[in-house]
């Protein structure tokens, strides 16, 4: 439910390594952008400077129209889904669901909604008693992606989310993730992969990056199937 313009964006680690340099970026509201590309060429560090868990060495990030370089991670509107899917052990799947809401005080009823809602829509309601020791490693991941839905966030950034699950569930969850890109329209997504198909099947957009520096943007047509 934003837009996201990246301006001149730059990245130099504390060993003054400039790993980024000049990124511009405009994404439109409702986006699903994927940022492809060889490892090391600084997928992860771009989103982390977006999330906030990672400070942007210079330009400028905007989210609405609003500059939010030195917002914390916490007042963006962002929710991540990270690769290894950290859930609470002794929480059930509900509990793993409903406490980023609890912690913000968010009324019960309402908390009981939106974790009702966000299971529906991936599928877990049969499971919201069950700890996450009694999951596959695909429904884990669902439920971290749930933990994010619930906060209905105006953007949601994954990285690698499905680099952990085998060859099977890679491809139920990711037809899960396509689903929640129908369901949830509004939404900005940027999600980071090095596999080719997860990037074809989802994006809007892609982003393919090399060493710090955006080398092509495109439809997954115009970047996959060129004559
Ligand atoms: P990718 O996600 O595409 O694999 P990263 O964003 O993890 O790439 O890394 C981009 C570059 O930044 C790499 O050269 C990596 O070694 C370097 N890098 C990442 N994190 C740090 C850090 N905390 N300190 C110094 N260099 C880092
Ligand atoms: P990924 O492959 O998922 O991008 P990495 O193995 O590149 O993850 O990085 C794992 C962690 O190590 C990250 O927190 C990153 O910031 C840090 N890191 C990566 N490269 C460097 C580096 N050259 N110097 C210091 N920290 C690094």
């Amino acid at each position: 439910m934003a837009d996201l313009k990246l301006t001149n964006v730059k990245k130099v680690y504390a060993n003054q390594v400039e790993v980024m340099r000049d990124i511009n970026l405009d994404i439109k509201k409702g986006e699903f952008i994927v940022f492809v590309g060889p490892s090391g060429c600084g997928k992860s560090t771009l989103l982390r400077m977006i999330s906030g868990l990672e400070e942007i060495s210079g330009g400028t990030l905007e989210i609405d129209g609003q500059v939010v370089n030195d917002i914390p991670p916490s007042l963006r509107g962002i929710a991540m889904v990270f690769q290894s899917y950290a859930l609470y052990p002794h929480m059930t799947v509900y509990d793993n669901m409903a406490f980023s809401l609890q912690i913000a005080k968010v009324e019960k009823g309402e908390i009981d909604k939106q974790v009702r809602r966000a299971a529906e829509m991936l599928q877990l309601t049969p499971y919201l008693d069950r700890l996450p020791k009694a999951l596959s490693g695909g429904q884990r991941q669902r439920v971290a992606i749930g933990r994010a839905i619930v906060r209905r966030p105006k953007v949601f950034l994954f990285d690698e989310p499905l680099s952990n699950l085998d060859a099977a569930l890679r491809v139920a969850t990711r037809m899960e993730i396509a689903n929640l890109k129908e369901s949830m329209p509004d939404s900005t997504m940027i999600y980071v992969t090095h596999d080719q198909v997860e990037a074809m099947t989802l994006a809007d957009r892609i982003v393919l990056l090399s060493a710090g520096n955006i080398e092509q943007v495109g439809s997954p047509l115009e970047l996959y199937e060129r004559p």
